[in-house]
């Protein structure tokens, strides 16, 4: 898809949701780098229901690092790879106090260096916390990305530099929202709901389905397929 049709993808997209907004629950930046590290292989929602009672103990990074990753294990056990996140969000509170005076940095390389920090992550903050137009690419994006042909990739970083390249810059931040909504909620993994999306018209995956099923119907599944699955929330 050329830079022309892309752009009429997002506006789509954008007609629909003029303000998109982030899915997890936060009060700032530390509090948005906490919940994007749990959400890593785990729902929004799933991180929701855990960080009101993390953040009421640990609003701060010096009261995160003080409760260390003990103290964190407990809040966070209803989540996926909790013990390796509790070691993380212990490990980057300290170096958030060590080395940034307890703020979380505004510049990728440093959001990076951040044990439990990846380029995803540090998107999404840089994005959401302090509005640079950058794009992560999560599960969703990277499936809507290649099925549309919007911005075809291999991994998610070939995703990400084609899209950036495509969107218009005046909707390269929200285009970070309005991917991963999409794909969450109409473009999804197992069974696109085509009939309903309003990007329809610019999509070239070519088994697009424009029937909705009857109602009460389950999804058609792959003989022996496990449920595919809609987690990996990042904002
Ligand atoms: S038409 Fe279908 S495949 Fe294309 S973006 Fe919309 S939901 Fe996804």
């Amino acid at each position: 898809m050329s830079a022309a049709p892309a752009a009429a993808f997002l506006r789509a997209l954008a007609a629909a949701n003029p303000s998109p907004r982030t899915e997890l629950h936060y009060t700032d930046p530390f509090t948005l780098l906490v919940a994007v590290v749990l959400s890593a292989q785990a729902t929004d929602a799933a991180v929701n229901r855990v960080t009101p009672a993390l953040f009421a103990a640990a609003p701060t990074p010096a009261a995160m690092a003080a409760l260390g990753a003990e103290g964190i294990a407990p809040y966070i056990r209803s989540i996926g790879l909790w013990q390796a996140k509790a070691r993380n969000l212990a490990a980057l509170a300290r170096l958030l106090v060590e080395r940034h005076g307890g703020k979380v940095p505004r510049e990728r390389a440093a959001l990076e260096a951040l044990p439990g920090v990846g380029r995803k992550t540090a998107n999404v903050v840089l994005n959401v916390a302090f509005g640079e137009h950058t794009l992560a690419v999560d599960t969703h994006i990277f499936r809507v990305a290649n099925r549309t042909g919007l911005a075809p990739g291999r991994t998610p970083r070939e995703v990400e530099e084609r899209l950036v390249r495509r969107c218009p810059p005046e909707l390269l931040r929200d285009a970070h929202h309005w991917l991963i909504l999409h794909g969450r909620y109409v473009c999804k993994a197992r069974r696109p709901e085509c009939w309903r999306c309003v990007a329809r018209a610019h999509c070239n995956y070519p088994d697009k389905v424009l029937v909705p099923p009857p109602a009460g119907a389950q999804p058609a599944r792959r003989r022996g397929a496990a449920p595919a699955p809609e987690a990996g929330g990042s904002a």
